[in-house]
């Protein structure tokens, strides 16, 4: 594709909301900064806007309601110890977009759009970025079809929009997991790879029924065997056996997580032996029995690295061991939170000045 710069208009704020509030004392995902990027297009034109986060316009027709042609991203920008806004590895959060909206027929969108409007608007609400640990600026592009019309096909227009809250913690302690035997989340051949609305969707009773009986999350198994883990609703897997990480192969049914990566990158460099394979919750029942399983964590960008601190299935609770001798998860989180507000040498380039 042809490379093509786009001006991306800038309308500011008359009301700027931030004074008075504390960014560094809010509830997760409900407040939103000052401003959006606001980009559509039309059979492959299009045009790009920053303006004040508010609502959109739009008809009860369009497809994304209908046909669920809308996929999302979630990323995080937080500061330097000299106050600069910092992106951590945008440019996969881009190319998994697009990814995404491949496998639901949508057209790609242009790096520039994505890379430059996520720039200038994370500059334009940079006081919005708190600062104290654990919290970040959370990001949330939307991509959704836009026709106005209720016939089952690809739409032909699209509306990106990316919309940015201040956060805290997402799990504020170490998370209890349960197995869902009746539902499946994605199985070969769907969307499970990509971040597409409908896989959420499919997950929410499921997670309300686990929610009832005392657990946060669902642990997801793989549609076929119903034997073999896959992930929770929005972190990827790892566990320590006898000295090794493991965690699930990428197979198309699971997401592949940004962070994820960086934890696989992270333990390779260190020399920490690891293993992407398929894991049966049999054998965590087995190692747990014989006294080497070390550790379970969930890794994603809102929940950063979750310890995992019971697993249940059937009628047994996996009990995980204490948080304090949790040796990878522990190393894991303080390094990435380091490289993520540039505490620390970054020789990967994940960072992103902004
Ligand atoms: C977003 C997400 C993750 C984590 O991906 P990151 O890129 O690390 O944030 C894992 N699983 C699911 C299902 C997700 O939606």
């Amino acid at each position: 594709m042809a490379a093509q710069t786009y001006s991306i208009e800038i309308e500011q704020s008359s009301e700027p909301r931030l004074r008075g509030l504390d960014v560094n004392n809010v509830p997760f995902g409900k407040l939103f900064s000052d401003h959006m990027l606001v980009a559509t297009v039309e059979r492959g034109t299009w045009s790009a806007k920053i303006v004040p986060y508010g609502k959109l316009e739009m008809s009860p027709s369009i497809s994304a309601l209908h046909y669920g042609q809308s996929v999302f991203e979630g990323m995080k920008a937080y500061k330097s110890p000299q106050g600069e806004p910092l992106l951590f590895r945008p440019h996969a959060n881009f190319h998994r977009i697009n990814r995404s909206a491949e496998r639901l027929c949508m057209p790609p969108i242009p790096e520039d759009i994505f890379m430059e409007g996520l720039q200038q608007l994370i500059r334009l609400d940079a006081d919005w970025i708190p600062t104290r640990p654990g919290s970040a600026l959370y990001i949330r592009p939307v991509y959704f079809a836009t026709d106005e019309s209720i016939g089952l096909r690809p739409s032909e227009r699209y509306t990106l929009a990316i919309m940015t809250c201040p956060v805290g913690a997402y799990y504020a302690e170490p998370v209890k997991l349960t197995i869902a035997p009746q539902y499946v989340r994605a199985f070969p051949g769907g969307t499970g790879a990509a971040k597409a609305a409908g896989n959420y969707a499919g997950s929410l009773l499921a997670d309300r029924e686990a929610k009832h009986r005392g657990y946060d999350n669902v642990l997801w198994l793989d549609g076929i065997h119903h034997k073999y883990i896959e992930e929770c609703g929005t972190m990827n897997v790892f566990f320590a056996i006898d000295g090794v990480v493991v965690t699930p192969a990428l197979q198309g049914t699971i997401l592949p997580g940004i962070t994820r990566d960086s934890v696989l990158t992270l333990l390779r460099d260190w020399g920490i032996p690891v293993e992407e394979r398929a894991i049966a919750l049999d054998e965590l029942l087995e190692a747990a029995d014989a006294g080497t399983l070390q550790e379970a964590f969930g890794a994603g960008t809102a929940a950063t690295i979750a310890h995992i601190d019971t697993i249940h299935t059937g009628d047994r609770e996996l009990q995980l061991p204490p948080i304090g001798d949790r040796k990878y998860a522990n190393l894991l989180l303080k390094k990435l939170a380091d490289i993520k507000t540039a505490k620390t040498d970054d020789p990967y380039g994940w960072v992103v000045r902004v």
